[in-house]
């Protein structure tokens, strides 16, 4: 029996409903045959590549052909797009954030059930290097027990300048890329959070957050910042990940960075104290590769193909495996996003059970 190619229509073709189709070239189960966007230029474009168009959703949701509808409008709308679609027989790739509040995502989580029609969000920031690279120092225990991380995006730019800036779109950094280092961060430390402290920048003035800081603290007493930031001319490293017995750093999306870690565990022998600025110090003395206590090693490279996300979408529908990204993860994701938001109003830390 041959196995059946599934029919795609991208609801919303700007950026990443664009880079969707460029990804979905080489998915041989999906076939992307059409799009809609309210954008008459946007459909043009689309006609010319040779793509079937829609001039409305309505349109979409009656065509018996489509099966599987890819979101890629701004986000607030994709909840509704969503639900009319699963109501219309069709399968949800929903583009991040999933929804504007955690409310919205437990509606359509309710649609995906009654429907039976698969609901998944594209988190597809669990397929990069540099977060697959910490992964792996994690799950091998080259650092010792991790009991502190930094992960953070920096940027100079600002906001683009389109609905990214309103409120009611669903703009800002928190929902934009907030969203992604939250999600893999509850990955890395698969335990209860019990606080949140946060602070968002407005540095830019408009209605939305420009940035992010938030100290994350988990039930064994593990600690997070997670960071966004869009006025940041001098980028600190995507990750500070530090453990007992080493450290790394991973500096860029090239993967410049390091791996440090001790050579013996039972070196406690101090230091010779070192003139550091006015002063001596012992503690602060850095180790040494002479002395022979600490290896310095490449941050360690991992494959990875984005489009794995695609064919377990499908294997998903057809029950042959399981969602790689789970809706109650996005629920969890979309609640600890409330609690910066609340943390943030509230000047104080937020004590949770999530
Ligand atoms: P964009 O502005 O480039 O594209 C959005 C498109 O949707 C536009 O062409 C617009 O005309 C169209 N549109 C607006 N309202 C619509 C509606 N009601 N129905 C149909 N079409 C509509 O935005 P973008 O940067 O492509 O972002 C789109 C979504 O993708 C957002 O949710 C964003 O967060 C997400 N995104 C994800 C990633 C990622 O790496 N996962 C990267 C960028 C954007």
């Amino acid at each position: 029996m041959s196995e059946k190619i599934y029919s795609l229509v991208v609801i919303g073709y700007g950026g990443m409903g664009s880079q969707h189709v460029r990804m979905l070239e080489k998915v041989d189960r999906i076939k992307v045959t059409g799009m809609y966007d309210t954008k008459q230029a946007r459909l043009d474009e689309a006609a010319s590549q040779g793509f079937k168009t829609y001039d409305s959703l309505e349109s979409v949701l009656t065509d018996a052909t489509v099966d599987i509808m890819l979101i890629a409008t701004p986000n607030d709308n994709h909840h509704d797009i969503a639900v009319r679609g699963m109501q219309a027989g069709k399968h949800i790739i929903c583009e991040k954030p999933a929804m504007l509040n955690s409310g919205e995502i437990e509606d359509v989580m309710q649609v995906s059930e009654k429907t039976g029609k698969l609901f998944m969000v594209h988190q597809n920031r669990r397929w990069d290097e540099d977060y697959l690279a910490v992964k792996k120092l994690m799950d091998e225990n080259t650092l010792g027990e991790v009991f502190y991380l930094e992960t953070r995006v920096h940027g100079s730019r600002g906001i683009p300048g389109d609905w990214r800036h309103e409120a009611s779109r669903g703009g800002g950094m928190v929902l934009d890329w907030g969203v992604h280092l939250l999600d893999r961060l509850l990955l890395l430390f698969p335990e209860p959070v019990t606080s949140v402290y946060a602070k968002l920048s407005y540095i830019l003035g408009h209605q939305v957050d420009d940035g992010m800081k938030a100290y994350i603290t988990f039930e064994s007493g593990k600690t997070a910042l997670v960071e966004v930031g869009t006025t940041n001319f001098i980028p600190l490293p995507l990750w500070y990940v530090t453990g007992r017995y080493g450290s790394a750093a991973i500096q860029d999306w090239s993967m410049n960075g390091q791996v440090a870690t001790l050579d013996r565990v039972d070196d406690h022998k101090d230091a010779e104290p070192i003139v550091a600025g006015a002063g001596l110090t012992k503690t602060m003395a850095p180790r040494t590769k002479k002395e022979d206590t600490i290896t310095i090693n490449p941050v360690p490279r991992v494959e990875s193909d984005v489009r794995e996300f695609y064919y377990n979408f499908i294997d998903s529908i057809e029950q042959t495996s399981q969602p790689i990204v789970k809706n109650e993860e996005v629920l969890r994701v979309m609640k600890l996003m409330e609690a910066i938001f609340e943390s943030h109003k509230l000047g104080q830390a937020v004590q949770l059970n999530l």
